[in-house]
């Protein structure tokens, strides 16, 4: 590990990190997309007590993060030539491979299923836990179940203090969504969870490269028809409180649209934030207007909406109006996560 990498935390509390997971504690720890809540993911018991802490359903499966490419076949019963692929094209990284599980891995940590989702991140702090701890940490995100994943310390004390034994504060993450998912146990490789790492990313090193039903239903703003392949997917997932709505059409519409339904919210005694681009900003008459960045600049749009999101929690927005992204690249997990944070409540102007 390069100094600076672990700033804000020191040695000697990751140390201590690793110690409690070693003894069946859990940490909150900083990865590159957003911060996770660590577990020993070969104890059954650690599993159960994520699932219990964050209040989430025990058949949403966790994701083992490891920091050694010699850990992937210790928890994996097959490797097929594409998850070697992956690994050297993207790991250390924000991209997780679905696999058969080896028999060591509990059934606990993977939701019931035969299958282990495994991700190498690159976060200084996180690699340096998972070795500490002995190569092995489930983490989901740290959030309370339903509620927007945390892209800092304070938001997971927010969720989880008293909850859990410690966490570790690596000051604001980069990414700010959560890692793609591709299922390799399936051919073509089909991604079950769009982020960071793109289809078209995916499709350069494996060739063809599907993506789940349900996710690009999601993203259209369609209903689900199939039932979701992705445990998680079935989930109300990074819901702010106040009500979200996404207003899809051109620009001018758009802000007429949200201007007018703002002064009705507000005639009715509501209080109503908006999720804007710099390019429109000035026009929007509400409480709240929040800038989501450029437009032009989608990693600043995914590294600001989770953040956004609880802001409007704090500031006891109980109406959101978000414009619509464009749904090519990067802007597929930002408009996969909107969508869910909305219901998948869209309107067309
Ligand atoms: P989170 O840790 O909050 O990012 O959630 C982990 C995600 O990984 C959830 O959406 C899970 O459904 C998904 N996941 C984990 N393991 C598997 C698996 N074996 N098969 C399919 N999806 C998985
Ligand atoms: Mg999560």
């Amino acid at each position: 590990m390069q100094d600076g990498e672990c700033r804000g935390e020191d040695l000697t509390r990751i140390q201590r990190a690793g110690e409690i997971l070693k003894q069946g504690g859990l940490v909150a720890f900083p990865t590159e997309t957003v911060y996770g809540l660590g577990g020993d993911a070969l104890n059954p018991d650690s599993s159960r007590k994520i699932y219990a802490a964050k209040g989430r359903p025990s058949d949403n499966p966790l994701i083992v993060h490891i920091a050694e490419l010699d850990a992937l076949a210790a928890i994996t019963a097959e490797i097929p030539p594409a998850a070697w692929k992956l690994a050297e094209a993207f790991w250390p990284g924000p991209l997780t491979m679905i696999l058969p599980k080896a028999d060591i891995v509990p059934k606990e940590t993977t939701g019931g299923l035969d299958t282990v989702a495994v991700r190498m991140p690159s976060h200084g702090v996180a690699l340096a836990l998972i070795r500490a701890a002995g190569g092995y940490v489930a983490a989901p995100s740290a959030n309370t179940s339903g509620r927007p994943s945390p892209t800092k310390a304070s938001f997971v004390a927010e969720d989880l203090d008293g909850r859990i034994e410690m966490i570790l504060d690596g000051g604001e993450v980069g990414i700010g969504l959560e890692s793609t998912i591709v299922d390799l146990t399936v051919d073509p490789p089909q991604i079950l969870r769009p982020g960071y790492i793109t289809q078209k990313m995916l499709a350069e090193v494996l060739g063809e490269v599907a993506v789940d039903a349900t996710v690009l239903a999601l993203a259209a703003g369609e209903d689900c028809a199939q039932a979701p392949r992705a445990p998680g997917m079935k989930y109300r997932h990074y819901a702010p409180k106040g009500q979200l709505t996404i207003v899809r059409g051109a620009e001018s519409a758009v802000v007429d649209y949200i201007n007018a339904q703002a002064r009705a919210d507000r005639e009715n005694g509501g209080k109503v934030g908006v999720i804007g681009t710099e390019e429109l900003l000035a026009r929007y008459r509400a409480d709240v207007v929040k800038s989501a960045g450029s437009r032009t600049d989608e990693a600043t749009i995914a590294h600001r909406l989770y953040a956004i999101l609880r802001e409007f929690d704090e500031e006891q927005v109980t109406r959101i109006y978000s414009e619509s992204f464009s749904t090519d690249g990067l802007g597929q997990a930002i408009m996969n996560r909107l969508l869910k944070a909305a219901g998948h409540q869209v309107v067309d102007v």
